[in-house]
């Protein structure tokens, strides 16, 4: 950490900021200069985190040296992580897509749905079973009937289930069923939820908020890696601006964003992002181009009976198209890399 002092500090309040270093345990190291002091604080910076030394008399400013994501920085592991769910592997190189309804619905349409999905490339099932829905009126998921459709879906198939857990009492529930839990935006500082998520030993999906920066995002993950889950997906899903003619804005920088800032697979949903149907497979293509590991997509046999979200649902044949285009994309970049 570094403390710049004002040009008018008096020399009592440097000293009293050196001896508030030394009294944190780190070493202070004073430079002074023609205008202003300078006290650089060697030692382990978490000491100091909670020390108003901003509000201390004489300081101009505090300038932190290490991120408050250390473990999700791309310094803990420069050459990229690789997280497994189920069998399919995500990130470094490794891409994979899940598919599937917005929330489950019936046995008939998951299955339906969990088999056309899989045919078209997809190797991951997505479904909510606890939705988080704006209304209290709307439908809000089948709960533990569809947890259970959801299992049955990947015995049918194959495929790994992504699901979202949206209640702290529901993380051991949620774990059982699925192969990676999926945190959604509402609930994407919801720390309680992280810590808990981070002490389950499954893969987690977590969302960004909607009005988030990619650094709050990234401290979000970094409370599920100190609890100890090594395994987590970040995944950009739009954040909320002035355009309204689009769900929310697909932010396609905060993908080259994280991952540069971060070791971390980075995923999209361009469905949420988009929230039309005839825009999706553009935003899906843009995210991939822009290294996207994954895809989070919806897909609905039937999306004029969708209990949520129909209108930015894909028909089976479409999502086989954005599927193809995305591997047309990625065969594209191969040669260069993205
Ligand atoms: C979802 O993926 O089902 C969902 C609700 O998305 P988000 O949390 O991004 O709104
Ligand atoms: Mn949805």
């Amino acid at each position: 950490m570094i403390i710049v002092m004002r040009p008018d500090a008096a020399e009592v309040e440097i000293e009293h900021v050196i001896e508030r270093i030394r009294g944190a345990g780190l070493e202070p190291h004073v430079s002074r200069g023609v205008k202003q002091t300078i006290i650089g604080a060697k030692g382990d910076e978490t000491a100091l985190r909670s020390l108003p030394l901003e509000a201390t008399a004489g300081v101009e400013k505090v300038v932190p040296i290490m991120k408050p994501w250390r473990l999700a920085s791309r310094a803990f592991r420069p050459e990229g992580s690789v997280v497994r769910v189920g069998e399919v592997e995500i990130g470094a190189g490794a891409f994979a897509i899940a598919a599937g309804p917005c929330t489950v619905e019936t046995r008939e349409s998951l299955l339906e749905t969990a088999r056309a999905v899989s045919a078209a490339g997809a190797r991951l099932l997505r479904g909510g079973a606890f939705k988080p829905r704006t209304s209290p009126y709307d439908f809000q998921g089948l709960g533990e009937e569809g947890l259970k459709l959801l299992a049955e879906a990947r015995e049918a198939t194959g495929l790994a289930v992504v699901t979202e857990v949206r209640d702290l009492r529901h993380v051991e529930l949620v774990a059982r069923y699925a192969d990676c839990i999926q945190i959604g935006a509402r609930n994407m500082q919801n720390f309680d939820l992280l810590k808990e998520v981070g002490a389950a030993r499954k893969p987690v999906l977590l969302k960004r908020g909607m009005a988030a920066t990619v650094k709050e995002w990234l401290m979000c993950a970094e409370y599920i890696l100190a609890e100890g889950n090594p395994n987590v997906i970040l995944c950009e899903r739009g954040i909320r601006t002035f355009e309204d003619s689009t769900r929310f804005t697909f932010d396609v920088s905060a993908i080259p964003n994280a991952k540069h800032e971060s070791h971390l697979p980075v995923v999209a949903d361009p469905s949420h992002a988009a929230g039309h149907r005839h825009l999706v497979a553009a935003v899906a293509c843009a995210a991939v181009a822009a290294g996207a590991d994954g895809l989070l997509v919806e897909v609905h046999p039937r999306p004029e009976e969708a209990v949520c979200d129909g209108g930015q649902a894909l028909l089976p044949a479409d999502f086989e198209r954005l599927a193809r285009q995305v591997e047309a994309v990625r065969a594209a970049l191969a040669p260069v890399g993205v």
